[in-house]
């Protein structure tokens, strides 16, 4: 059984009876190329489509897996997907910068002064308790992150 077959088994996809639930209520879909119902299909037949840029476009919001019929694991399908992707190779570039960011500040997405200023308007505190206002705590997300090699991965495997 090769690594894409497994993470079909291990996702039921084997039970999808291409009812297209999935795909319908996909948000990322609609502004993508991500066409669940076919990824999901293609991976069941053991095709190779960890090279494609859609399996990029997933969000992971699970709406998918919560409206699925048959119980397939959806997110968990295109998740292992995205792994056997970083390993081949296949990491977008565009998604680096995100990745250094959770590195740097255990954010993906800092707080830019815009947002800062929307909280501050709507009476929030300027800035969100998180790892990013927590230094011990961002040391211990730096530690997980530098033993399992996270970041060398992921930037030996752009495209
Ligand atoms: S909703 Fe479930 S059964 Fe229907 S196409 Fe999607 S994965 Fe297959
Ligand atoms: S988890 Fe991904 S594939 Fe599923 S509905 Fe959300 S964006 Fe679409």
């Amino acid at each position: 059984m090769n690594p894409v077959e497994k993470a079909a088994r291990d996702s039921n996809v084997e039970k999808c009876v291409q009812c297209g639930k999935c795909t319908a209520g996909c948000p990322s879909g609609r502004q993508s190329r991500l066409r669940t119902r076919t990824l999901v299909q293609m991976a069941y037949q053991g095709q190779d489509v960890t090279g494609l840029p859609e399996l990029w476009d997933c969000t992971t919001c699970y709406n998918c897996a919560e409206r699925c019929p048959k119980g397939v694991n959806t997110v968990d399908a295109i998740i292992l997907l995205r792994n056997l992707a970083v390993q081949k190779g296949n990491f977008p570039r565009i998604h680096l910068s995100a990745i250094e960011n959770l590195y740097n500040t255990g954010n993906g997405f800092p707080l830019s002064p815009e947002v800062a200023q929307i909280r501050a308007i709507i009476g929030l505190k300027k800035e969100p308790y998180d790892v990013s206002t927590a230094p011990e705590e961002l040391e211990k997300v730096k530690k997980i992150l530098d033993i399992t090699g996270f970041l060398e991965l992921v930037r030996g495997g752009t495209t």
